[in-house]
């Protein structure tokens, strides 16, 4: 249980004025975050609670389609940055000057590093398929970050990579991936405005590459939504010239959103595999290529999408089960060991408790910073409710006041 007598974070109590987005200047009042400069964000004990559950949502739904994580090094060499050419192509790469003339990158992504390091695991057909993911920060130097975490130089990002012996192959877990990102934005309750969206695919490739994009006004994308088929297309893939037409039913019926990405899964083929000279051989002893397909969530990324999501002109409405924790005990008074108790009963359940048990504040001050904090259930104990021998429970959306009894 968090003691708020012993936490080192105070609400604000006006919310600072922030241009671009409404979800920021929530965040600060309510003690989420501090920004350390444009793209950089410290994240304080409330919102990292928030980072984690959000985390393991993504973490199950990788599980579930067998990916074994792993944590690759944030560094890696010029060397093999320079294998796949992209040292001098990716404009956003931190690069980093080292001891004794080397150089390094801080990696915006890890392709360059899974493939020669899957490659020793790969001989024969019956090593694969496999598929590894990890949940990493990752560096991108942006020339213009956004104020908020959007366009971050420095962001935490899931990125999964699957190997395959056939493209069918690599298609089939593709759509794997797809059940699994619905799943997870369904979970995080921005299933309903978030699009599966049709993308280019890259220069090597004649396949689509597939982003997911949550409808939103601040949103930095337009998608084009085909209003007979509901197939989203990146704007990417309109051609401004002639006119929309959707790429799955060629209707010319569409509406324009605005939308933020929160997800990207793209078949590479063969695109590093072939870079890094990376087969196996086949039943019939003949060697193969090895295909590739990489997926991404931008956890941060995500987690600012959703706070700007459930946003309104006053509050921060999470969805209960990505709240800080789930219910705040007011303690008034010299009733602090009950009220422990209590919290002690609830975490035996499963619930997430803090105790509001600072000392010479109102109660009204502590009432408005649970309401603040947007913490789903509110605990009362006091003198007045322990002489009747219970607390008061009051759910945040709902007015009214339950009464428990203690001894229940
Ligand atoms: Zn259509």
């Amino acid at each position: 249980m968090l003691q708020l007598s012993k936490f080192p974070v105070k609400t604000l109590k006006s919310a600072p004025k922030i241009s671009d987005n409404i979800s920021t200047s929530h965040l600060l009042q309510a003690g989420f975050i501090r920004q350390e400069m444009a793209g950089a964000y410290n994240y304080l004990p409330l919102w990292l609670k928030v980072l984690r559950k959000i985390e393991n949502i993504v973490r199950e739904e990788m599980n579930a389609i067998w990916a074994q994580e792993i944590l690759m090094s944030a560094l890696w060499s010029r060397e093999h940055w320079m294998e796949t050419g992209r040292w001098d192509v990716v404009d956003v790469l931190f690069k980093l000057p080292a001891a004794e003339w080397k150089e390094y990158a801080l990696n915006p992504t890890h392709e360059e590093l899974v493939t020669p390091l899957m490659k020793e695991f790969i001989q024969s057909y019956k090593d694969l398929e496999f598929w590894v993911y990890q949940i990493q920060n990752k560096f991108r130097n942006e020339k213009r970050a956004k104020s908020w975490l959007l366009r971050g130089r420095e962001f935490l990002m899931k990125d999964l990579y699957s190997f395959h012996t056939s493209e069918e192959k690599l298609l089939q877990y593709y759509e794997n991936v797809k059940i699994a990102y619905r799943k997870v934005y369904d979970r995080l309750w921005i299933g309903k405005d978030t699009y599966e969206t049709i993308s280019w695919g890259g220069d090597f490739t004649t396949l689509n590459s597939h982003e997911y994009q949550t409808v939103l006004s601040i949103g930095e994308d337009n998608i084009y939504i085909c209003q007979d088929c509901w197939v989203s297309h990146n704007e990417e893939l309109i051609n401004l010239e002639t006119w929309f037409v959707c790429q799955k039913c060629g209707s010319k019926n569409h509406k324009i959103y605005k939308a933020s990405e929160v997800g990207n899964i793209f078949p590479l083929m063969t695109k590093f595999t072939d870079a890094f000279d990376v087969k196996y051989t086949d039943a019939d002893g003949k060697t193969n290529m090895v295909y590739m397909g990489c997926y991404g969530i931008g956890i941060s990324r995500l987690m600012w999408v959703i706070a700007e999501y459930f946003s309104d002109e006053k509050w921060l409405v999470w969805p209960e089960n990505i709240a800080p924790v789930t219910h705040y005990i007011i303690v008034m008074w010299e009733n602090f060991d009950t009220a422990k108790k209590l919290a002690e009963l609830l975490e035996k359940e499963g619930k997430e408790v803090i105790i509001d048990d600072r000392e010479k504040v109102w109660f009204w001050q502590k009432a408005s910073d649970a309401d603040l904090l947007w913490i789903p259930y509110r605990i009362v104990v006091s003198d007045k409710t322990l002489e009747s021998g219970w607390y008061e429970l009051k759910q945040r959306l709902s007015q009214e006041t339950q009464i428990i009894s203690l001894d229940k």
